[in-house]
Formats: C-alpha cells, structure tokens, sequence
C-alpha cells in the first residue's frame, strides 16, 4: 500500500491541535478505504511554549500513525517543513498548517491528480482573500507583480503551501540545502508540473496567526533576496545614471562659467542633490548588505533546526 506522510508544523497550537487531529484522523481513514492509501502524520513543534508538546506526546502513544519531531526552540515554518520533509517515510508528502485552514477534504482530489501521472504536485490555490485586512490583501497582490517580474522562479498569487508531492518532488526540495528557505520560492524554482486545486479562504479554527504585517513585509524582503538579484541590478543602474547626470552638469557648469563667469548661487541646489546622492548610496548599500547578509549566514552552513525530541522518546 503507497503511504501519505502528512507533515504538519505547529507553533502553540494547543487550541487547534485537538480540532485538527480529529479531523485528519477521519480524514485518513477516509483516504484508506477510498484509494488503500495508509497515512503517516508527522508534526514538527517549533518550539512551542504552549500545551502544544504534550498534546503531541499523548497522540503519540494513542495512534502509531503519528510522529513528532520537536525542535530545540522556534526555527520557523521553512524550518519545519525541511525537518518534516527529511523525516517522511511516504511515498507522497502533504503540507497541512495546524488550524485547519487547509481543508482536510482536499487530500483525496489532491491524491487523485498526482494519480493521472501527469502531475508531480497537487497544490490548493485560494481564489479570496476574505477574512484578510484589504491593506494586507494589497500588498500582497504587489509583492505577487513585482517578484515576478524580478526573479525566475514561478510564485503564483494565492497559492498556499498546502500541497502534496510526489516522492520526485519531495527529493527535489531536499536537494535544495539552502539556510534561507523561503519556500514558496522553492516550490516554484524546482519546476514540475503542478496541479493547482481552487479553494476558499477559511478562518483559522482557533488561536491565532503568528503573522503580524511587520513580520510579512521583512519575509518578502527576504524572497526578494533569495530567489531574485536584480535589485543589485537596480543599484548599479542607478549609480550609471547619477555619473551620466553628474557628466552633463560639469559641461554645463563648465560651459557657464566660461561665458558668464562664476558668481557663486545654487548653494539650495547642491545641498538637494548631495541629499539625493547620499540617499541613493545609503540605500544601494543597504541592499548589497541585505545580499552580503545572507551569503554570510549561508556560508556558515549552519543546521536548519536542531531537535530536541521525537516520537521515539515516548513510545
Ligand atoms: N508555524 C510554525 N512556526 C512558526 C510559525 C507558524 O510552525 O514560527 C505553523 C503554525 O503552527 C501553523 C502554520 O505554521 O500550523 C501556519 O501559521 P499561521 O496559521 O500562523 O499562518 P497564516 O495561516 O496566518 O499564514
Ligand atoms: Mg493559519
């Protein structure tokens, strides 16, 4: 029988966890009968300090279909599903959140395309942003346009990263090593063909998000670096036009002075364009920085998370 590996990442999740597991149990006994699919689920805590380890433990002992893997301290979303992804036994490999805003029921239509041949992932798209504060709803949508625009990888608007894989693909995220790990990067840079499932926003059953607006504007910063180098394209660009600037001020400065001589004026003038200039390099700086920044951590080759304990400990 092929086995589904459910990886799911939690971070004090002790409100929703009971609501999920719940459901997912249902659900995978519902995959089982369906289509002789048997299911492995697999939580990552992310240093939770909530009830959520305990939770975690208890379901363990109960059902030997669930795992869990629980990391030292907090290492990130990205972090628990390259954990979950190294630890999956499956031949496919969903990504679930713990709140039930990937709807359970979607795994069978999800298994269903992967079983056509034709596609390596199934991945569920969110056709709204109901529920969503508009301001966040537009800056996403412009994040969307400009990456885009600017990298080579595929991000598709609304996508989630509720998806499943084929084995194939999950290898090709593994061989992705990188420490900075934004993955709806990853997803669209290693290729494959992707089934893309419609569905409609749903609140998170309980708790709440760990996203606040700060937090989503620094992480797209971060997958602008990641998976895009064209702002240091930007940068220099920049500096080419200011010396073409600056060129043809000098002839005319020249060229004035020559004809009219040099009564001394423009002082507002140049304290404007010493601004201007400073402001431009400031900035290119800061953004070969944010590069020179993560080449620093990438180099140090540093683990992606680090585990405190597993499933083996309490069984
Ligand atoms: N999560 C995690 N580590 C974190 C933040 C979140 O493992 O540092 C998990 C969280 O428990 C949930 C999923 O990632 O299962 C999505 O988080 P959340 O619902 O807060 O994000 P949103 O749905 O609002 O984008
Ligand atoms: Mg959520």
């Amino acid at each position: 029988m092929p086995l589904l590996t459910i990886i799911v990442p939690c971070y004090n999740e002790q409100e929703s966890l009971p609501h999920f597991y719940s459901a997912i149990v249902d659900e995978a006994a519902k995959l089982n009968t369906a289509y002789a699919l048997d299911a492995e689920i697999l939580f990552i805590n992310d240093g939770s300090q909530d009830g959520t380890l305990p939770l975690l433990r208890q379901y363990t002992v109960d059902d030997e279909r669930i795992r869990y893997l629980s990391f030292s301290r907090n290492f990130g979303k990205e972090a628990a599903i390259f954990a979950g992804l190294e630890k999956a036994f499956g031949d496919y490999i969903v990504f679930m959140d713990a709140d039930l805003q990937h709807p359970p029921a979607m795994l069978g239509q999800m298994y269903e395309a992967l079983q056509t041949g034709e596609y390596d992932i199934a991945a569920a798209r969110r056709v709204d942003r109901k529920g969503e504060p508009p301001i966040r709803s537009f800056f996403a949508r412009l994040f969307y346009q400009m990456i885009n625009k600017i990298s080579k990888a595929d991000f598709v608007d609304g996508a989630s990263d509720y998806r499943m894989l084929t084995r194939q693909a999950a290898n090709a995220i593994l061989s992705m090593g990188e420490y900075n790990r934004f993955s709806k990067g990853i997803f669209g840079w290693i290729g494959f063909k992707t089934s893309w499932i419609p569905y409609e926003n749903v609140e998170r059953v309980a708790g709440e998000t760990k996203w606040s607006f700060w937090g989503l504007l620094i992480y797209s910063i971060e997958g602008i670096v990641a998976f895009s180098t064209t702002p240091l394209a930007i940068s220099s660009v920049l500096g080419i036009l200011f010396c073409l600037v600056a060129v043809i001020g000098i002839i005319g400065v020249i060229i004035k002075t020559v004809i009219w001589g040099d009564p001394v004026a423009g002082y507002p003038t140049l304290t404007c364009l010493l601004l201007l200039i400073g402001g431009t390099l400031q900035l290119s700086l800061g953004i070969i920085g944010q590069y020179l920044a993560k080449t620093y951590l990438e180099t140090k080759k540093r683990p992606i998370y680090i585990v405190r304990e597993t499933e083996e400990d309490v069984k």
